[in-house]
C-alpha cells in the first residue's frame, strides 16, 4: 500500500521570529495530526530554516514520519559552486527529502529534465528522496497535450533504476498553483491514473503500483478532503496553505 504523504512548501516565506507563525506550534500541531492519521508529511522550509525546523522535529517522540526538506539542490555534488547548496550538505543537518523540478524552476530558472534528472540521481546517492515535480502549462492543457507533456517529464527527469522509495512524483499542474484553480476532481483521477498506465508501461508494474503520485495546485481546507479521497491520489504538495498552520492540519487530517 501506498503511505500518503503531505508536502508543505514554504517557498521564499516565513521570518524567523514571526509572532503570527510560531514554528514549534506549527510542528506540534503537525505532529498530533500524523498520530491521527496513517501519512507521511514533508516540510520544505527555505534553506535557512532547515536546521531550525530539522531541529524542532528531531525533538519530537517517534517522529519517523515527520520529514524535512529544501526546495532545491545543486546539479554539482561538492566544490568551488558559490551560492550552491549541495545534497549531502542537505543531509549533513538533518534533511532526508528534496523537491526538485518544480514549475518555478522550470520556469524562472530555465531547468531541464536533464539537469533535474542528474540533481535526482545526487539526492538518492545521498540519502535524500527526491519528490520530481511535473505539470503543463495553461496552454498545453487547452490543447490536450497534457498527458503527453507530463509523461515526457516523468521520462526524462526521473533516473531509471532507482528504488521506488527515492522518488515521489508531484502532478502539478501550472495553472493551478498559486491561482484558486484546479481540474475538476474527475481530471485529476483522469490524468492520475493515466499517469500511472504510463508509469507502468515504462518502470513495469510492480514500480507503477508503488509510487506515490502527489497531486499540487490550489489544495486547500476546503478542497483537500475531495482531493484526497481519489484513488490515484497519493497526497498533495502544498503551497500557500501550508504556512497557515489551521488549514495544513486540516488538509492532513482530511486523509
Ligand atoms: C506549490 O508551490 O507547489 C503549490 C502547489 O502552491 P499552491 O498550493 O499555493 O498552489
Amino acid at each position: 500500500m501506498r503511505t500518503p504523504m503531505i508536502a508543505g512548501n514554504w517557498k521564499m516565506n516565513i521570518l524567523k521570529d514571526n509572532d503570527d507563525f510560531p514554528e514549534q506550534i506549527y510542528v506540534n500541531k503537525i505532529n498530533e495530526a500524523i498520530k491521527e492519521k496513517d501519512v507521511e508529511v514533508a516540510i520544505f522550509p527555505p534553506f535557512t530554516h532547515l536546521g531550525l525546523i530539522y531541529g524542532l522535529a528531531d525533538e519530537l517522540p517517534d517522529n519517523k514520519s515527520f520529514n524535512v526538506g529544501v526546495q532545491n539542490i545543486s546539479d554539482n555534488e561538492k566544490g568551488a559552486f558559490t551560492g550552491d547548496v549541495s545534497a549531502e550538505l542537505v543531509s549533513d543537518v538533518g534533511g532526508n527529502i528534496v523537491i526538485l523540478g518544480h514549475s518555478e524552476r522550470r520556469s524562472i530558472h530555465k531547468e531541464t529534465n536533464e539537469e533535474i534528472c542528474k540533481k535526482a540521481k545526487i539526492a538518492i546517492k545521498n540519502g535524500l528522496q527526491a519528490v520530481i515535480c511535473i505539470g503543463e502549462t495553461d496552454e498545453q492543457n487547452q490543447s490536450g497535450d497534457t498527458l503527453k507533456v507530463i509523461s515526457e517529464q516523468f521520462e526524462k527527469s526521473t533516473p531509471s533504476d532507482v528504488d521506488v522509495n527515492s522518488v515521489v512524483i508531484a502532478y502539478e499542474p501550472v495553472w493551478a498553483i498559486g491561482t484558486g484553480r484546479t481540474p475538476s476532481i474527475d481530471d485529476i483521477e483522469n490524468i492520475h491514473s493515466s499517469l500511472r498506465k504510463y508509469i507502468s508501461q515504462s518502470r513495469g508494474e510492480e514500480f507503477a503500483n508503488s509510487v506515490r503520485i502527489l497531486y499540487g495546485g490550489s489544495v486547500n481546507a476546503k478542497n483537500g478532503a475531495e482531493i484526497l479521497g481519489l484513488n490515484n491520489v497519493d497526497g498533495a504538495l502544498v503551497g500557500g496553505a501550508s504556512l497557515i498552520t489551521e488549514d495544513f492540519v486540516k488538509i492532513i487530517k482530511s486523509l
